[in-house]
């Protein structure tokens, strides 16, 4: 029988590449669909894939928790593809309903892995993002001791801009990514590798207790790796194609029985890698900083980028302010332990306060 598959943030740049793959595969079969407010786009999918039950979260018409329930009710396994730490809430769901995720969301685990250990320790989380997709298939089957994980990092679209030049780097600069296509948010945050940072965060709370680096790789093609006990290594390595993670969480633990890409080695070019560069990436460190510091502090640093890329999306905030927004509010942010999904909210609807305060006060200066 397929398994029938909730694809939560059906229109955006995963949700959409999530219904090709569905449609491609004999073995799934799509339930339902839920969008924040793409009304239109998301009639124009309902009449293509007829799922059972289509919802935008924003309708104002039905609770957002009623359209998430109402869209895992009858599916097989959830695809959590919704941005941004409205995401949390489908995860926990999810959770709730003992239904295998597949986890785009990387919000979810930076914000919220506490809170999500019981489906962590299940073993039903299974992640869509293609550095952790590439950790979790190196070490299926591994028998011995992984003592690395190696995150890969393209370097975003600033990786060459003279450090002079960063702090007011226009938007259309900052959208162009060198090697991805994705939604606004991750290609702002890949430029400040706020992305790394998360999936460092991301990794720990889906391999707890192995350390884990980032390397940078420009073309893309190595998508991470780990290093054994005994000094071998192992990647995964292709063209970037998220239809690869997708299909392979939405179908594990069987594979996928169409060749998703196919590809030439001779079209992968040189497989470098070089250290990180400190000055380059700040708000990477405060990130990072924040996930050591762990509790409650990872949900602010996350809501504080939130509405920092807002403000420079919309033109406001120059992209070299980001990091200091991060700063201010962490600076702010009293470090607890997550008590639970309210607790979560509280944090987060403070550090945004204080992150639209920041900006305000920065953007007057300017
Ligand atoms: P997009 O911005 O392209 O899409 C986000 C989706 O979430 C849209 O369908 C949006 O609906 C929906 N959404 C927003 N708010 C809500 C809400 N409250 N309830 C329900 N749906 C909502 O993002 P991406 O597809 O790029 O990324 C999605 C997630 O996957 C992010 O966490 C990202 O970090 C992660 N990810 C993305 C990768 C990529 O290649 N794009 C790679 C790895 C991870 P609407 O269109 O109506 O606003």
């Amino acid at each position: 029988m397929s398994r029938r598959v909730a694809v939560l943030g059906s229109t955006g740049s995963i949700g959409c590449q999530a219904l090709e793959v569905i449609e491609k595969s004999p073995e799934l079969d799509l339930h339902s669909i839920v969008c924040g407010s793409s009304r239109d786009k998301l009639e124009k999918q309902t009449d293509r894939y007829s799922p059972a039950y289509a919802m935008c979260a924003s309708s104002g018409d039905v609770e957002e928790d009623e359209i998430l329930l109402k869209a895992m009710d009858g599916a097989d396994i959830v695809l959590n593809a919704i941005v941004g730490s409205a995401g949390l809430k489908a995860s926990l769901i999810a959770q709730e309903m003992s239904l295998p995720l597949a986890l785009a969301n990387k919000e979810s685990l930076v914000v919220g892995s506490d809170l999500l250990k019981e489906h962590l320790s299940s073993g039903l989380v299974i992640p869509v993002d293609s550095e952790h997709s590439t950790i979790f298939r190196c070490i299926q089957g591994e028998a011995r001791k992984v003592r690395r994980i190696t995150l890969t990092a393209s370097g975003g679209s600033l990786r060459d801009t003279p450090l002079n030049l960063i702090n007011d780097a226009p938007l259309k600069m900052v959208l162009a990514h060198p090697t991805w296509e994705m939604g606004g948010r991750i290609t702002v945050d890949s430029a400040s590798m706020v992305n790394k940072a998360f999936e460092v965060l991301e990794a720990r709370a889906l391999f707890p207790g192995i350390p884990v680096d980032v390397v940078i790789h420009r073309s893309s093609i190595v998508h991470s790796f780990i290093e054994s006990a005994d000094g071998a290594w192992k990647a995964l390595i292709g063209l970037p194609d998220m239809k690869i993670p997708i299909a392979w969480a939405l179908l594990y633990p069987d594979l996928p029985t169409f060749a998703v890409a196919s590809e030439n080695p001779l079209d992968w070019g040189d497989l470098s890698f070089q250290p990180m560069e400190k000055r380059r990436y700040p708000a990477f460190y405060s990130v990072l900083a924040a996930g050591d510091l762990g509790g409650t502090a990872p949900a602010a640093a996350n809501a504080a980028d939130e509405i920092a890329i807002k403000a420079f999306l919309k033109n406001e905030l120059p992209f070299g302010a980001i990091a200091t927004v991060i700063d201010e509010v962490l600076n702010l942010t009293p470090v607890e332990p997550v008590e639970d999904f309210a607790h979560i909210i509280h944090v987060d609807v403070t550090a945004r306060k204080n992150a639209r305060k920041a900006v305000s006060r920065i953007c007057s200066q300017l």
